[in-house]
């Protein structure tokens, strides 16, 4: 009978392949992976474990945080911080860089990762998520700072996330393909079902708050009022919209069946450049995206190109099937050049403040 792969066997198998890995990531990867089923098996047991609900305080970016939020962000911390793999850890959670402790080794690799993504959903038993980074931290540097994190997504050495849905699922890159493992709970292993995920190049469904609509900038506006007039408009056929409102639940429907996700530069808060962030949800989603066939930007610049400025910086994003998002990006180019008279008429409102 033969034995389906488990996410340990799949790791050690890219390990072998290529020279350049060593045990240590492996390993890094192994406490990772437990960092997952821990806190699939916590969100499993949901109000039976009396985990519900909001937690006292608010995180570092001033949004309310869950108490799952709290435990999710430890879970993350005491599971990656022993195993001397890694030498420093950067959390949503946290505003300043966390230090692997004294009484542990540190190792050569920095962790960036959002504990639980979408909590909004949780206390309504929608899907959830895990996401992770891990990047190489440059010789000689014994205490990490956020500098040293502030590395283009193109950088990433691995990056993924796990999906805690009806069933939890961990997805991952090492830069050889997107694969999906599902969480067997009977053995307590990531079982590899989805190897090699591929995102089509064209789709018919969007993502996207359309409750921001007024905050958009025109091209963006440009590219939801042609899906909308569906196939008597210029795009000659019907689009479905989707909204979750978990990132992670977002790019894993696009990873299984295609798709556009959008959360655009908008002009509601004009201190944000965007809603999510940069180093721990937009590069490591960009990457994946990328590694299965689709494209990821954030309307004007690859993402994964984009240079770091801040921890926690947030940047606009446009990801999934790579005929929509080019699409975009040239919506965006001609809007900037002037290009795009018709879509900046009163029809589809004033220009917005973003735009001289
Ligand atoms: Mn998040
Ligand atoms: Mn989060």
């Amino acid at each position: 009978m033969p034995l389906e792969s488990t996410l340990t066997e799949f790791i050690i198998g890219e390990q072998r392949k290529f020279s350049r890995a060593t045990g240590g990531f492996t390993a890094l990867l192994n406490d990772i992976q437990l960092a997952c089923k821990r806190i699939a098996c916590l969100l499993g047991r949901g109000a039976l474990a009396g985990v519900h609900g909001a937690a006292a305080g608010e995180n570092v970016q001033g949004e309310r945080q869950m108490k799952l939020d709290v435990m999710a962000n430890d879970i993350f911390l005491r599971t990656n911080e022993w195993g001397g793999h890694l030498a420093a850890m950067a959390s949503e959670e946290l505003e300043a860089v966390y230090q692997i402790p004294a009484q542990h080794p540190r190792g050569r690799y920095l962790l960036a990762f959002d504990p639980l993504d979408g909590s909004s959903n949780i206390d309504v038993n929608v899907a959830v998520g895990s996401i992770f980074s891990v990047l190489r931290c440059a010789e000689g540097v014994s205490v990490p700072t956020a500098q040293d994190f502030l590395q283009p997504g193109a950088q990433q050495v691995c990056a993924g996330y796990a999906i805690y849905g009806p069933t939890a699922m961990l997805v991952l890159t090492l830069g050889h393909g997107v694969h999906g493992f599902t969480l067997d709970r009977e053995i307590g292993e990531f079982i590899l079902t989805h190897p090699d995920l591929r995102i089509p190049g064209e789709t018919s469904e969007f993502a996207i708050n359309a409750s921001n609509e007024r905050f958009w900038e025109p091209p963006v506006r440009r590219y939801i009022s042609e899906c909308l007039a569906g196939r008597s408009g210029p795009r000659g056929k019907d689009f479905n919209m989707r909204w979750i409102a978990s990132f992670v639940a977002e790019v894993h429907r696009i990873l299984m069946r295609g798709g556009l996700f959008m959360y655009p530069k908008d002009s509601k808060d004009p201190a944000k450049a965007g809603r999510l962030r940069l180093l721990y949800e937009a590069n490591p989603m960009a990457w994946l995206v990328e590694q299965a066939g689709g494209a990821a930007s954030t309307g004007r610049a690859r993402m994964l190109d984009v240079a770091p400025e801040g921890l926690h910086q947030r940047v606009p994003v446009v990801l999934g099937s790579r005929e929509e998002v080019e699409r975009i990006a040239r919506y965006h180019a001609e809007h900037d050049q002037g290009a795009d008279q018709p879509y900046t008429s009163p029809l589809f409102n004033k220009r917005s403040l973003f735009v001289q």
